[in-house]
């Protein structure tokens, strides 16, 4: 039987990269989106292999892992991912966590010179950076080069977004709830500011105090400073007042940043679920594979729950 064609409903880290991998696999896909730029919450993330705010599950653990190989394999400066020492930081010292270490690639423990003035502990591990300001616009060139349209437009409903023959792919991040009509989706904003690189070549992540999880991340072109995590904050406005603190916090971990410009903020809202949703469903009459709810790890997921998604579709 032919297969039928494939509508995935998002353009951010999710949905490009499940439109890459059905292509890959021979289907006719295309993408429907808002907008695929720097109004997603993929462009606000700074963005780590590490996967806060989503389910602890062996189904995580495997789509982290899929997703690791394949960044490293596409590293390189064309990508916006490369392999940079991370070290995390505590004022105090870090409570057991038996998930999140049998997750973590070999990490080390922090040597005093190491640490920051007045942090305690801390553990050195070698992860994948992904600067989604490259990374975005270079996944939108595979799509183009694999002929996977993508359309810039709003979907109101599932009903009559896409030829009747289609399967969607729902991968709208946050703008899945409503169009699922799932209300267990729900944002967790960061907010983030961009300053100048002073040289810095390091990760650092402060784990405690206020504004934790801090994450100090030296890209390309800048060094991206953020952290607040609140749970169901809907404002787009990047705080002064938070970016005041989240500065000095950051050259209090990185004394190199103490003059560092501002050159850029952004508001992000992570699309937090209790489990990430990655299920078919007929909806509306039609046949939906949901792939949303990342949290606060979508990039680091994106490769392995992209192809999750795909063999659902092709069990349709
Ligand atoms: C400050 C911050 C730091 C983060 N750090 C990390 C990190 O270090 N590592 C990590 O893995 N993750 C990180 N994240 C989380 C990560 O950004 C998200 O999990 C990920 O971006 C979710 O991707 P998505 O494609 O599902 O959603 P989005 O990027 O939001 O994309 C949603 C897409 O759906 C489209 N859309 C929505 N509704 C509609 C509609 N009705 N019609 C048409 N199109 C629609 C949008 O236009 C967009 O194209 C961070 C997030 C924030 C905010």
């Amino acid at each position: 039987m032919p297969r039928r064609p494939v509508t995935v409903i998002g353009a951010g880290v999710v949905g490009l990269s499940c439109a890459l991998v059905l292509a890959e696999r021979g289907h006719a896909v295309r993408v429907v989106a808002r907008e695929s730029g720097e109004l997603t919450a993929s462009a606000a993330a700074a963005s780590l292999w590490a996967v806060p705010f989503v389910e602890r599950s062996e189904r995580v653990r495997e789509w982290a892992y899929a997703t690791l190989a394949r960044l490293r394999r596409d590293a390189g400066p064309h990508t916006g991912v490369r392999e940079q020492e991370a070290r995390t930081v505590g004022v105090g010292r870090a409570a057991p966590d038996p998930w999140m270490r049998g997750f973590t690639p070999p990490l080390r423990q922090a040597r005093a010179d190491e640490l920051p003035p007045g942090y305690r502990e801390g553990t050195v591990a070698s992860i994948p950076l992904v600067d989604t300001s490259r990374y975005l616009p270079w996944l939108r060139e595979r799509c183009a080069e694999a002929g996977v349209p993508i359309e810039l437009r709003e979907v109101p409903s599932l009903a009559g977004c896409a030829p009747d023959a289609d399967i969607l792919v729902l991968a709208a991040g946050l703008g899945s709830g409503p169009l699922a009509g799932d209300a267990a989706l729900r944002p967790v904003r960061g907010q983030v500011a961009l300053l100048e690189n002073p040289g810095l070549t390091r990760t650092t992540i402060v784990r405690d105090g206020p504004l934790a999880p801090l994450f100090v991340v030296p890209r390309h072109d800048d060094v991206v400073v953020g952290g607040p995590a609140q749970d169901g904050a809907w404002d787009p406005r990047p705080d002064r007042a938070t970016e005041r603190a989240l500065v000095r916090r950051a050259a209090r971990a990185e004394p190199a940043l103490a003059d560092a410009r501002v050159i850029g903020r952004a508001v992000g809202h992570r699309p937090v679920r209790p489990e990430v949703r990655l299920a078919a469903e007929r909806l509306g009459g039609r046949d939906v594979v949901h792939c949303y709810g990342h949290g606060g790890a979508g990039v680091a997921l994106s490769w392995g729950s992209a192809r999750a998604a795909a063999d659902l579709v092709e069990k349709l």
